[in-house]
C-alpha cells in the first residue's frame, strides 16, 4: 500500500448543493458578486478595449495575468500564451480547470471602444469573450475574498485560440500539460445562463487545391481546366447525401482560382467545412470529398482536347479539426451544474455546440460549457453587446459549480 494512499483518498465528496451553502465561506464568496458588480463590468471594458485578434493575444494575455495575480493566484503564462492562475488545493494531485478564452475574430484595427449605456455596453468582443473573462476574475477575486480553500486545485485558465483558425490551441496545450491529474473543465464563453453544453460538436475544415499549367483561352483551349475540375467535384460532392441524423452538414465556404478571364487558371481552390454528431459520419463526409475531387480531375483530364499540354494535381488539405465527445449524463460535473442551478434558482438547457470543451470531452475528460451570466447578441459583429442585469447569477452557477467539483477543505485548513 503506497503511503500516498491517504492523500488521494480524500477525493471530494459527492457534495450536493444543499451542502456546499451551509459552508460559511462559500457564502461569503456568493456575496461578493452583488456589490462588486461595476468592478466586474470595469474590467470587463478595459479587457475588451485591448485588441486580441487571432494570433495575438499578448497583451491582452498581461493584463489578465496581473488582475489574477491581484486575485492571489500565482500565475504563468505558458510557451503558447495562456494565462494560468492557480488556486492550490488541499489535493495538488488533482485539478479543476475553469477557462474563459482571451482571443476574439477580429482583425487587428478593429475599433473596440466599448460604449456604456447604463448597465449596456456596446463592442466587438464585449460579450464573446469579455464577458467570460470577466466572470473568470470575478470567480477568482470571491474566492480570494472569502478564504475558500478548495479541496482539489482549481486553474483559472485564460486561453489562446479558441476562435476560427486558432483551432483550440489553447485548450489542447492545457489538456496536453495537465492530462494525467485533469478532473473536469468548466468553460465560460458568452453571457447568459440558459444552456449547458455537454455535447461537443465535431468539425473539420479542409481545403482542395487543383493545379495544372494553365494557358491561353483561345491558344491553349483543350488544355486541362483547374477550375472546370474543381467545378466538376464540387456539383458531385454537393449531391452526397447526408443523414439527418445524426445531424451532419456540409458548406461550401469559399472559392478561388484564376488570374483573368482570358487565361485558362493554374490552380483553383476550394475550402469546406464539414460538421457532424458522429466522428464516423464526418470521417465518412470527408472521404467523399477526396473521391469527388479525384472523380472532378478525372473526369476533366478525360475531356481534355489536348492531353499533351499537361496534366492535372490534385491535394485535400486539412486545415482544423475538432474532436467530438460527449459528458455522460450521469457524470459528477453535470451534477453539481444541476445543483447549481437549483440553488440559484436557474433552468437550463442541454447543447451541442463546438467550444473549447471539445478537447477535453473528446479524450473522455469531464467538461461543459457555460455561460458567464447577464445577456448579450451580436457575437462576432461590429454591433457585439453585452447587458450586465442580473449576471451575478451567471458567476453564482458558475462558482457552485466549480466548488461542486473540486470540492471544499475543511473550515480548519485554510
Ligand atoms: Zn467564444
Amino acid at each position: 500500500m503506497p503511503a500516498r494512499s491517504v492523500v488521494s483518498s480524500h477525493s471530494p465528496r459527492q457534495v450536493p448543493g444543499s451542502r456546499l451553502t451551509d459552508n460559511a465561506r462559500v457564502r461569503a464568496a456568493l456575496d461578493w458578486f452583488t456589490p462588486n458588480i461595476s468592478w466586474v463590468n470595469d474590467q470587463q471594458a478595459r479587457i475588451t478595449e485591448i485588441p486580441a485578434p487571432p494570433f495575438q493575444e499578448a497583451q491582452r494575455a498581461a493584463i489578465v495575468k496581473e488582475l489574477l495575480g491581484d486575485a492571489g493566484l500565482a500565475v504563468q503564462i505558458d510557451k503558447i500564451g495562456n494565462v494560468i492562475g492557480e488556486l492550490r488545493g488541499v489535493n495538488e494531485k488533482e485539478i479543476v480547470v475553469v477557462a474563459a478564452h482571451l482571443d476574439t475574430v477580429f482583425p487587428p484595427g478593429t475599433d473596440v471602444k466599448v460604449h456604456r449605456d447604463g448597465s449596456r455596453m456596446t463592442a466587438p468582443g464585449i460579450s464573446d469573450n469579455g464577458s467570460g473573462v470577466a466572470a473568470l476574475l470575478a470567480l477568482a477575486r470571491a474566492l480570494q475574498f472569502a478564504h475558500v480553500k478548495p479541496q482539489r486545485t482549481i486553474l483559472f485558465v485564460s486561453d489562446v485560440g479558441e476562435e476560427g483558425e486558432g483551432n483550440l490551441r489553447g485548450m489542447r496545450a492545457i489538456v496536453d500539460s495537465y492530462r494525467e491529474r485533469l478532473k473536469a473543465v468548466v468553460v465560460l464563453d458568452g453571457s447568459g445562463t440558459d444552456h449547458v453544453t455537454t455535447k461537443a460538436l465535431a468539425s473539420r475544415r479542409l481545403e482542395a487545391l487543383i493545379t495544372g499549367p494553365g494557358g491561353h483561352s483561345w491558344s491553349d483551349f483543350g488544355m486541362p481546366n483547374p477550375i472546370n475540375a474543381l467545378v466538376r467535384s464540387s456539383v458531385r460532392f454537393i449531391n452526397t447525401k447526408v443523414p439527418a441524423s445524426p445531424r451532419t452538414t456540409f458548406n461550401l465556404g469559399q472559392i478561388e482560382g484564376g488570374t483573368s478571364v482570358n487565361s485558362i487558371p493554374h490552380e483553383a481552390r476550394l475550402k469546406v467545412d464539414i460538421r457532424s454528431e458522429s466522428e464516423d459520419e464526418l470521417t465518412r463526409l470527408e472521404s467523399a470529398l477526396r473521391e469527388c475531387i479525384i472523380a472532378g480531375v478525372r473526369d476533366e483530364m478525360d475531356s481534355a482536347r489536348d492531353r499533351s499540354k499537361g496534366k492535372l494535381e490534385w491535394k485535400v488539405e486539412l486545415l482544423g479539426s475538432r474532436p467530438g465527445g460527449e459528458l455522460p449524463s450521469d457524470s459528477r460535473l453535470l451534477a453539481a451544474l444541476r445543483a447549481a442551478d437549483e440553488i440559484v434558482g436557474n433552468e437550463s438547457r442541454i447543447e451541442r455546440s463546438s467550444t473549447d470543451a471539445n478537447i477535453p470531452l473528446s479524450l473522455g475528460i469531464d467538461a461543459i460549457s457555460i455561460g458567464a451570466g447577464g445577456s448579450g447578441g451580436g457575437a462576432h459583429s461590429l454591433q457585439e453587446w453585452y447587458d450586465s442585469a442580473g449576471r451575478e447569477t451567471g458567476m453564482k452557477r458558475a462558482l457552485l459549480t466549480i466548488l461542486g467539483i473540486s470540492g471544499v477543505a475543511e473550515e480548519k485548513a485554510r
